[in-house]
Protein backbone atom coordinates (compact mmCIF):
# COMPACT_ATOMS: atom_id res chain seq x y z
CA UNK A 1 0.00 0.00 0.00
CA UNK A 2 1.35 2.91 -1.20
CA UNK A 3 0.25 6.38 0.72
CA UNK A 4 2.00 9.58 0.10
CA UNK A 5 0.55 12.85 2.24
CA UNK A 6 1.92 16.32 1.81
CA UNK A 7 1.47 20.08 3.39
CA UNK A 8 -1.88 20.76 2.14
CA UNK A 9 -2.22 23.43 -0.66
CA UNK A 10 -5.11 24.98 1.51
CA UNK A 11 -7.03 25.09 4.53
CA UNK A 12 -10.37 23.47 3.71
CA UNK A 13 -13.53 23.38 5.82
CA UNK A 14 -12.31 19.62 6.32
CA UNK A 15 -9.06 20.82 7.92
CA UNK A 16 -10.29 23.75 9.99
CA UNK A 17 -12.72 21.18 11.37
CA UNK A 18 -9.90 18.59 12.40
CA UNK A 19 -7.82 21.68 13.99
CA UNK A 20 -10.80 22.51 16.21
CA UNK A 21 -11.17 18.55 17.29
CA UNK A 22 -7.28 19.35 18.61
CA UNK A 23 -7.35 22.36 19.85
CA UNK A 24 -10.57 24.99 19.79
CA UNK A 25 -8.54 27.96 20.85
CA UNK A 26 -6.05 27.86 18.30
CA UNK A 27 -5.90 28.38 14.49
CA UNK A 28 -3.40 26.35 12.17
CA UNK A 29 -0.81 28.35 10.12
CA UNK A 30 1.84 27.95 7.67
CA UNK A 31 5.45 27.67 8.58
CA UNK A 32 8.62 27.77 6.66
CA UNK A 33 11.52 24.89 6.98
CA UNK A 34 14.57 25.80 8.23
CA UNK A 35 16.51 23.14 9.03
CA UNK A 36 19.40 23.93 10.97
CA UNK A 37 22.59 21.87 10.82
CA UNK A 38 22.93 20.05 14.32
CA UNK A 39 19.27 18.77 14.26
CA UNK A 40 18.38 15.44 14.34
CA UNK A 41 15.77 13.25 12.41
CA UNK A 42 12.92 12.36 14.95
CA UNK A 43 14.13 14.60 17.58
CA UNK A 44 12.68 17.58 17.28
CA UNK A 45 11.99 18.57 21.37
CA UNK A 46 15.58 18.49 21.95
CA UNK A 47 16.51 20.41 18.86
CA UNK A 48 14.59 22.94 19.09
CA UNK A 49 15.57 23.04 22.91
CA UNK A 50 19.11 23.01 21.90
CA UNK A 51 18.89 25.61 19.50
CA UNK A 52 17.02 28.32 22.07
CA UNK A 53 19.93 27.57 24.34
CA UNK A 54 21.79 29.11 21.30
CA UNK A 55 19.69 31.89 20.13
CA UNK A 56 17.27 32.94 22.23
CA UNK A 57 13.42 32.37 21.35
CA UNK A 58 11.01 29.66 22.90
CA UNK A 59 9.11 26.47 21.89
CA UNK A 60 6.20 26.16 20.59
CA UNK A 61 4.29 22.81 20.71
CA UNK A 62 1.58 21.42 18.36
CA UNK A 63 0.73 19.74 15.45
CA UNK A 64 1.92 19.27 11.95
CA UNK A 65 -1.09 18.74 9.54
CA UNK A 66 -0.62 16.35 7.05
CA UNK A 67 -3.12 15.73 3.84
CA UNK A 68 -3.24 12.83 1.74
CA UNK A 69 -2.47 13.49 -1.85
CA UNK A 70 -5.70 11.96 -2.75
CA UNK A 71 -7.18 13.89 -0.08
CA UNK A 72 -8.84 10.64 1.42
CA UNK A 73 -7.71 11.81 4.86
CA UNK A 74 -5.81 13.83 7.16
CA UNK A 75 -3.13 13.35 9.68
CA UNK A 76 -1.67 15.40 12.72
CA UNK A 77 2.34 14.82 13.97
CA UNK A 78 3.11 15.95 17.19
CA UNK A 79 5.78 18.29 17.04
CA UNK A 80 7.55 21.22 18.24
CA UNK A 81 8.44 24.35 16.38
CA UNK A 82 11.02 27.72 16.92
CA UNK A 83 9.51 31.05 17.69
CA UNK A 84 12.26 33.33 17.11
CA UNK A 85 12.87 35.98 19.78
CA UNK A 86 11.14 38.61 17.03
CA UNK A 87 8.66 36.08 17.17
CA UNK A 88 8.96 34.05 14.04
CA UNK A 89 7.57 30.22 14.25
CA UNK A 90 10.31 28.39 12.06
CA UNK A 91 10.40 24.77 12.20
CA UNK A 92 14.08 23.90 12.19
CA UNK A 93 13.68 20.03 11.61
CA UNK A 94 14.49 18.22 8.16
CA UNK A 95 12.12 16.83 5.90
CA UNK A 96 12.37 13.53 4.35
CA UNK A 97 10.64 14.94 1.45
CA UNK A 98 12.54 18.21 1.27
CA UNK A 99 9.28 20.01 2.21
CA UNK A 100 9.65 23.82 2.62
CA UNK A 101 6.54 24.96 4.18
CA UNK A 102 4.69 23.12 7.08
CA UNK A 103 0.82 23.85 8.18
CA UNK A 104 1.28 23.81 12.05
CA UNK A 105 -1.53 23.81 14.84
CA UNK A 106 -0.23 25.17 17.73
CA UNK A 107 -1.19 23.63 21.10
CA UNK A 108 -2.21 25.28 24.05
CA UNK A 109 -2.46 22.57 26.78
CA UNK A 110 0.07 19.80 25.28
CA UNK A 111 3.92 19.47 25.96
CA UNK A 112 6.43 16.81 25.55
CA UNK A 113 7.60 15.05 28.43
CA UNK A 114 9.25 12.14 26.83
CA UNK A 115 6.34 10.46 25.91
CA UNK A 116 5.59 8.94 22.47
CA UNK A 117 2.58 10.53 21.23
CA UNK A 118 0.18 8.74 18.87
CA UNK A 119 -0.72 10.28 15.37
CA UNK A 120 -4.67 11.79 15.26
CA UNK A 121 -6.18 10.46 12.32
CA UNK A 122 -9.23 11.49 10.24
CA UNK A 123 -10.83 10.06 7.19
CA UNK A 124 -12.40 11.78 4.64
CA UNK A 125 -13.26 8.69 2.36
CA UNK A 126 -14.21 5.61 4.09
CA UNK A 127 -12.86 2.31 1.89
CA UNK A 128 -11.57 -0.87 2.92
CA UNK A 129 -7.97 0.88 1.75
CA UNK A 130 -8.28 3.52 4.09
CA UNK A 131 -9.67 2.02 6.97
CA UNK A 132 -6.60 -0.74 6.38
CA UNK A 133 -4.10 2.30 6.61
CA UNK A 134 -5.88 3.76 10.05
CA UNK A 135 -5.28 -0.09 11.63
CA UNK A 136 -2.03 -0.34 10.23
CA UNK A 137 -1.24 3.20 12.14
CA UNK A 138 -2.54 2.18 14.73
CA UNK A 139 -0.85 -1.26 15.34
CA UNK A 140 2.71 0.48 14.37
CA UNK A 141 2.00 3.29 17.10
CA UNK A 142 1.63 0.38 19.90
CA UNK A 143 4.35 -2.07 18.80
CA UNK A 144 6.62 1.37 19.43
CA UNK A 145 4.72 2.20 22.73
CA UNK A 146 5.68 -1.42 23.55
CA UNK A 147 9.71 -0.30 23.15
CA UNK A 148 9.70 3.29 24.34
CA UNK A 149 11.35 3.82 27.22
CA UNK A 150 12.79 6.94 29.68
CA UNK A 151 12.10 9.23 26.40
CA UNK A 152 14.23 6.49 23.87
CA UNK A 153 12.75 4.33 21.58
CA UNK A 154 14.78 0.78 21.60
CA UNK A 155 14.59 0.74 17.95
CA UNK A 156 15.79 -2.49 17.18
CA UNK A 157 13.83 -4.14 19.61
CA UNK A 158 10.63 -2.31 17.89
CA UNK A 159 11.72 -2.95 14.10
CA UNK A 160 12.31 -6.93 15.13
CA UNK A 161 8.47 -7.14 16.58
CA UNK A 162 6.98 -4.91 13.69
CA UNK A 163 8.71 -7.25 11.16
CA UNK A 164 7.04 -10.17 13.05
CA UNK A 165 4.04 -8.58 12.89
CA UNK A 166 3.80 -7.67 9.29
CA UNK A 167 5.05 -11.56 8.20
CA UNK A 168 2.10 -12.48 10.59
CA UNK A 169 -0.40 -9.87 9.03
CA UNK A 170 0.83 -11.19 5.52
CA UNK A 171 0.20 -15.28 6.28
CA UNK A 172 -3.58 -14.34 8.02
CA UNK A 173 -5.32 -11.50 6.54
CA UNK A 174 -6.26 -7.76 7.43
CA UNK A 175 -9.34 -8.20 9.96
CA UNK A 176 -12.68 -7.31 7.88
CA UNK A 177 -14.04 -4.22 9.34
CA UNK A 178 -17.52 -3.61 9.60
CA UNK A 179 -19.69 -0.52 10.51
CA UNK A 180 -20.71 -2.15 13.82
CA UNK A 181 -17.50 -3.82 14.74
CA UNK A 182 -15.13 -2.34 16.44
CA UNK A 183 -13.09 1.01 15.19
CA UNK A 184 -9.79 -0.12 13.70
CA UNK A 185 -7.82 2.90 15.37
CA UNK A 186 -7.86 1.05 18.74
CA UNK A 187 -10.55 3.26 20.55
CA UNK A 188 -12.75 0.41 21.38
CA UNK A 189 -15.46 2.76 19.98
CA UNK A 190 -17.63 0.98 17.33
CA UNK A 191 -16.34 2.47 13.81
CA UNK A 192 -19.88 3.94 13.12
CA UNK A 193 -19.59 5.85 16.48
CA UNK A 194 -15.73 6.72 15.72
CA UNK A 195 -13.48 7.76 12.62
CA UNK A 196 -16.78 5.71 10.70
CA UNK A 197 -18.88 8.34 11.53
ZN1 LIG B 1 -11.66 5.36 15.60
Amino acid sequence: MIITSTTPTKITPEIKAFCMEIDSTQTPIYIPVRPVPKAKMNECFGSVLNHISLHGGRIQYGWIIWEELQKRFLEAEFHAVWVSPSGEFVDIMPKIDKENTILFMPDSKRIYKGQLIENRRKLLVISDLILEWLWFGHNCHSIKEKHFENGKLNEIAANAELVQWMNFVKKNGVPIFSRSGSCPCGSGKKLKLCHGR
